[in-house]
């Protein structure tokens, strides 16, 4: 806010800064501009500059005013933070115990967004100005500008097939003039009636049920519906009616691979691409997607995460698709969950949000069972195809050969569906050839030297890489404790490693792998999506990549190599998100046509998330899950939050959790379990130990933690304390 001190003619304002301060900080505001909450500036700050926006509050008048740095530049081409979107900022910080500053440069990503685009020269016909001489090719220029608008010099020369000289030369003759023109042009809008799908009846009632929503003022709306119903067209629905009202809506997807095909199904729908926003778009999209967004421009994003955070004018709709996923939760710096602030944001500014999942997460289950949201459901493939029938193998007695990793009974599977000319999916979550690579004379093992981890053999780059911090090695000729050559063994399958058994097996199919950390990056990825959506390979292994959302029509039978992986973690999630991840992933199987096969490869036959796949009771799954929680006092039932303590020095480390530990004020409803050492013990050379409090879901556990970790004692150098509010896993 702002203070005028008629002593001094001097103004002052809070201006919150992006850096992990408490609050905002106090500066001048220079003689003749003019500032309201929201305003973004560039203030001074320690040896730099940086970017800050004013904020509500008032600023601290007892500070001497020869001490006060001065606000050194108003960005006043760009709307100023609207009051929403600072409380978001403000609720976001509250509820995660991160700095408002820090949440705030989530939204103030782009510095270049600031500054209006340049413009870039373009040339214009003059008017009833003729050349001295005409030729085919001047006939051509002129014939293409006769509608009189300002081109691009390359444009021009590309759409009259002439080289840029003979548009010199007009120019030189003043036919031509040189005039500054935008350099994007204007956005088309999404049509609203461009292509509507005609709908199922359950599509019909879902759709409604959508739209009403609208009316309801903040609502959250829980789309239940299995693989291939129809979510997302039942969705589109949703955007036209924001779109009719006048507002903006967002997609949040949890996978940048999936992008692709939503643009162009939404392109089907509404007759233009949505605007995206992720970590692969370029710096100038990034700034044009921002500025768009908050002039009203952009009219839909599609995005990751962080869309959450783009200063929209008039944001009017959330969709959380593949709302169960666990990439909607950011790990670092803020660690906040995605779907969570989509429904505090959606209930701030009182517009619909729209959580939808074949799999939905136990909290969005319970929260629709108590009423908290509207529950829609759709029970059937929209094409009528009955879901995949799933059988397990049971790895004990049916298992393969020594060294092999596909049973007998999935082989056969493939065989019978390569030769009927239809899609094969294997499915395992683990990038590489080889989880561990050791040596068969002295036992060495490779670990990463920076983290608690084995190095991962990626045998088509010939390195050892670790997954934690990206440090990799190339793979040695001889093992480096004994020196033996040639006494290094692969233990256990990755992707690559079960590609080279298809391959083997299969020489006359195509077959591909979809893993994110492939050379190409996601241009690759997005291409090889397309070619199996298209049908373009018989074979396909693939990471948890491939379990999201994807419609591959060919696909009739899906291979999980490993149903037991996710299952083996202590971890209170372990149950909830296997089942999700492999219902998800036999999901893609017969998804258009019907008449799909799922395996699951298993130790564990008898493991009750295992018989809930097989008897296709995702109900009963649920409720044994959702018992199992409140017996427990865990989410949603209960809250947790867990406290991470990290330090370059092992000891120095778990003293001080210790100590921290021990300061923690006495209160019945907590309890404060740890400090343990973390399963992931050191990842880039830190040392980590882990505290997680519980609590009643009434209870007020940000007041106790900011209580408890301001009164504790203070990390000292090298040590770092991290706050993690409704931990998704507990590495
Ligand atoms: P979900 O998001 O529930 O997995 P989708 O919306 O992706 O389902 O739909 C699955 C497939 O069925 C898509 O190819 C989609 O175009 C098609 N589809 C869904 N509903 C209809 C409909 N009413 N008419 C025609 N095709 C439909
Ligand atoms: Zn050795
Ligand atoms: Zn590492």
């Amino acid at each position: 806010m702002l203070f005028d001190d008629p002593e001094f003619h001097e103004t002052i304002a809070s201006v919150l800064v992006p850096v992990a301060v408490p609050k905002a900080y106090t500066y001048k505001v220079p003689a003749g501009q003019s500032v309201v909450p929201g305003t973004i500036v560039k203030v001074p700050l320690g040896p730099r500059e940086v970017i800050g926006a004013v904020w509500d509050g008032e600023p601290d008048a007892a500070i001497n005013p020869n001490k006060l740095k001065s606000i050194s530049r108003v960005y006043d081409t760009t709307p100023p933070l609207d009051e929403d979107l600072r409380r978001f900022v403000d609720w976001v910080a509250n509820w995660t115990l991160g700095a408002p500053g820090m949440v705030l440069r989530m939204v103030l990503r782009s510095e270049e967004a600031l500054e209006p685009e340049a413009p870039v020269a373009g040339v214009r016909r003059i008017e009833d100005a003729e050349p001295d001489r005409m030729t085919p090719a001047r006939g051509r220029v002129l014939a293409t500008m006769e509608d009189g608008f300002a081109w691009t010099k390359s444009g021009l020369s590309h759409a009259a097939g002439v080289s840029a000289s003979v548009i010199d030369g007009l120019i030189k003759q003043n036919v031509l003039e040189v005039v500054s023109m935008p350099a994007s042009p204007p956005l088309p809008k999404p049509q609203i009636d461009y292509a509507q799908k005609s709908l199922t009846p359950a599509q019909t009632a879902a759709s409604e049920g959508l739209i009403e929503s609208f009316d309801k003022g903040g609502s959250v709306t829980l789309i239940d519906g299995v693989t291939g119903s129809g979510k997302t067209e039942v969705y589109f629905e949703a955007i036209a009616e924001a779109l009719r009202r006048g507002r903006q809506a967002l997609v949040l997807l949890p996978e940048i691979a999936l992008t692709e095909q939503f643009l162009r199904r939404f392109e089907q729908r509404f007759g233009v691409f949505p605007a995206e926003w992720h970590s692969e778009i370029t710096p100038k999209n990034r700034s044009r997607v921002w500025r768009g967004v908050a002039s009203g421009d952009v009219r839909v994003v599609i995005g990751a995460r962080s869309s959450l955070f783009l200063p929209f004018r008039e944001l009017g709709l959330i969709i959380v698709d593949e709302e169960h996923d666990a990439a909607f939760k950011q790990d670092d710096r803020v660690p906040y969950s995605a779907r969570d602030m989509a429904v505090v944001r959606g209930h701030i500014s009182r517009f619909p949000v729209i959580l939808a999942s074949a799999t939905p997460s136990v909290e969005s289950h319970v929260n629709a069972e108590l009423g908290r949201y509207s529950l829609l459901e759709l029970p059937e493939r929209a094409s009528g195809a009955e879901l995949p029938e799933l059988q397990a193998i049971d790895m004990r007695h049916e298992g393969p050969e020594r060294g092999r990793w596909l049973a007998p009974g999935l082989v056969t599977a493939i065989k019978e569906t390569f030769a009927q000319g239809d899609q094969s999916l294997l499915f395992l979550n683990r990038r590489g050839y080889a989880p561990l690579t050791l040596c068969r004379t002295c036992g060495h093992r490779f670990q990463c030297a920076h983290c608690s981890a084995w190095l991962v053999e990626h045998r088509f780059q010939k390195k050892l890489v670790c997954h934690h911090c990206g440090h990799f090695e190339k793979v040695p000729d001889a093992c480096p404790t004994c020196q033996s050559a040639n006494s290094l063994v692969a233990c256990g399958p990755g992707v690559e490693r079960i590609a080279e058994e298809v391959s083997d097996m299969f020489p006359q199919a195509r077959t591909l792998i979809l893993s994110s950390d492939l050379p190409g990056g996601p241009e690759r990825l997005k291409r090889e999506m397309k070619i199996v959506e298209e049908g373009g390979a018989d074979i396909v292994i693939g990471t948890q990549l491939v379990a999201k959302g994807h419609n591959f029509p060919k696909m009739k039978l899906v291979g999980v190599i490993d149903a037991d992986l996710g299952l083996a973690h202590g971890d209170p999630r372990a149950a909830e998100k296997t089942f999700q991840l492999l219902a998800q992933v036999t999901g893609r199987a017969g998804r258009v046509t019907g008449g799909g096969r799922g395996f699951l490869q298993t130790y564990n036959a008898d493991h009750p998330v295992i018989k809930a796949l097989l008897s296709s009771n995702k109900n009963a799954f649920y409720q044994a899950e959702i018992e199992a929680r409140r017996v427990a006092g865990l989410p949603p039932f209960g809250r947790l939050a867990a406290v991470i303590v990290s330090g370059p020095d092992k000891a120095f480390a778990e003293h001080y959790a210790r100590a921290l530990a021990r300061s923690a004020p006495a209160d019945q409803a907590v309890t404060l379990l740890g400090p343990a050492e973390a399963a992931l013990a050191m990842v880039r050379g830190r040392y980590r130990y882990r505290l997680l409090t519980m609590a009643p879901r009434q209870f007020d556990l940000q007041s106790f933690l900011r209580h408890w970790l301001g009164n504790g004692p203070k990390p000292s150098k090298g040590l770092r304390v991290q706050v993690d509010v409704d931990p998704q896993h507990f590495l």
